[in-house]
C-alpha cells in the first residue's frame, strides 16, 4: 500500500489547473487514488476544494478495503468466507448495496448478478490467472449462482447459500462515484470531475461556463489513449461504460472478456462491444448507471433498447455494436458529437 500512498500525495500536490471564466479565475485542483484496481482522478474547483478532495480520497480507499473481494479482511470477504447459511453482520452500507444489487438483478431478469463470483474465478479474472473452464465445470458452478442464493436479514445481516459468493465489481465504482458526489456537494464544490476508470461523474460544468466534455472510448481502438467514438457534453451527471475491451485474455486465437452471461457462465456474446449509461444527477445515481451498463452489455442491443424504452429507470444510452454501428438514444443526441474518423454508422434511437 505504500506505493499507493506516494501516488496519492503526488496527486494532491500536482495538477492545479487555472481556467478563466469572465472576470474570475477559477482554480481547479486535482487528486488521484489507486483503488478498486483502477487509477482514479478527481478534480474540483470552488468551495472547500482541499477538504473535498482529501475526504473523497479517504472514502475511495475505505470503500476499496470494504468492498474488495480479493482483500481477506474486507467486509465482502468476511461474508464470502462465513459458514453457509450463517447470518453475517455486514453493516448498513454493504447491506444497502447488496439490496440494491438484488433489485437490479430482478429488474434485468438476472442479467446483472453479483453471485457470478465463482464463475469469474473459474475464468481466472479474479486472480489474473486466466484459463478456459469446461462447460461441465461452469454448469456445476452455476448451480450456486442467482439472487435467490442471497438472503437479507434485518437491515444489516446477510447470509449466502452453500457455494455462493458475491463480487461487487460491477457496481462498486458506481457506488463510489455517488459517495464522492455527496462529498463534493457537502463541501460546496462548484465544478468537478470524478473519473473512476470507466465511471465518470461531473458537476457544475467547466469553469469557463461550458459543459464538461467526456470522450467515449472506441472499443476497437482501446489501446489508444484518446480514440473516441464521440464526445458527450454534460454539465451534471454520470456516464458509465462497460465493455469487453476493458478486461480480457486470448487463448488459441479466441478472446474471452470479463462480463459474464449468467445464463451460460461464459463471456457475454451479445453483439455489443460497449455500453455507456448516461444519467443526469448532481448527486447519486452512479450505482444505477454502473449496474445497468453491465446488465445491458449482457442483454444485447434489442433487449437493452427495450429496457430503455420501458422507462423502468431514467437514463440514456450509447451503444457500440460488433457490426460497426454507434447507437445513441434521443435524450442525449443533442449532447453527443460522433467522431466521424472512428468509422461507425451513427444512428439516433427513439
Ligand atoms: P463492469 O466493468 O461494471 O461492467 O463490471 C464488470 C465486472 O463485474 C467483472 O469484472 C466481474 O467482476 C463482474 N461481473 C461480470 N459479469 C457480471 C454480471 N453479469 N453481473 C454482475 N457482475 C458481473
Ligand atoms: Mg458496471
Amino acid at each position: 500500500m505504500r506505493r499507493f500512498g506516494a501516488l496519492l500525495a503526488a496527486g494532491l500536490l500536482a495538477g492545479t489547473l487555472a481556467a478563466c471564466g469572465g472576470t474570475e479565475t477559477q482554480e481547479m485542483e486535482s487528486a488521484q487514488a489507486f483503488a478498486m484496481d483502477t487509477v482514479m482522478v478527481l478534480t474540483a474547483g470552488g468551495g472547500e476544494t482541499g477538504t473535498a478532495l482529501q475526504t473523497a480520497q479517504e472514502e475511495l480507499y475505505r470503500l476499496d478495503r470494504e468492498l474488495s473481494r480479493t482483500r481477506e479482511d474486507s467486509a465482502v470477504s468476511r461474508l464470502n468466507s462465513a459458514p453457509a447459511g450463517t447470518a453475517e453482520d455486514v453493516g448498513e452500507e454493504l447491506y444497502g448495496l447488496i439490496a440494491q444489487a438484488l433489485t437490479f438483478s430482478a429488474a434485468t431478469d438476472g442479467a446483472f448478478d453479483i453471485t457470478l463470483a465463482p464463475v469469474s474465478s473459474a475464468w481466472g479474472f479474479t486472480e489474473d490467472a486466466y484459463r478456459v473452464p469446461g462447460q461441465e465445470e461452469l454448469d456445476a458452478l452455476l448451480t450456486h449462482v442467482g439472487a435467490d442464493h442471497v438472503h437479507l436479514e434485518g437491515g444489516t445481516s446477510v447470509s449466502l447459500d452453500q457455494g455462493t459468493q458475491i463480487d461487487l465489481g460491477a457496481i462498486a465504482k458506481g457506488y463510489a462515484s455517488d459517495v464522492v458526489a455527496s462529498i463534493y456537494q457537502e463541501n460546496g464544490v462548484a465544478h468537478g470531475t470524478v473519473y473512476l476508470g470507466g465511471n465518470t461523474w461531473v458537476c457544475g460544468g467547466n469553469p469557463e461556463g461550458d459543459p464538461w466534455r467526456i470522450g467515449v472510448q472506441d472499443p476497437a481502438r482501446a489501446e489508444e489513449a484518446e480514440a473516441y467514438t464521440g464526445i458527450l457534453r454534460m454539465t451534471d451527471g454520470f456516464a458509465v461504460t462497460s465493455g469487453g475491451y476493458q478486461r480480457y485474455f486470448e487463448e488459441d486465437g479466441v478472446t474471452y472478456h470479463h462480463i459474464i452471461d449468467p445464463a451460460t457462465g461464459r463471456p457475454a456474446e451479445s453483439g455489443l462491444t460497449s455500453v455507456t449509461v448516461v444519467a443526469d444527477g448532481t448527486v447519486g445515481n452512479g450505482t444505477m448507471c454502473d449496474a445497468l451498463s453491465t446488465a445491458l452489455f449482457v442483454m444485447g442491443e434489442e433487449r437493452a433498447l427495450d429496457f430503455w424504452r420501458s422507462g423502468a429507470y431514467y437514463f440514456d444510452l450509447i451503444l457500440v455494436t460488433e457490426d460497426g454501428r454507434l447507437l445513441v438514444t434521443d435524450g442525449i443526441a443533442d449532447q453527443f458529437q460522433p467522431d466521424e474518423t472512428a468509422g461507425y454508422a451513427y444512428e439516433v434511437v427513439s
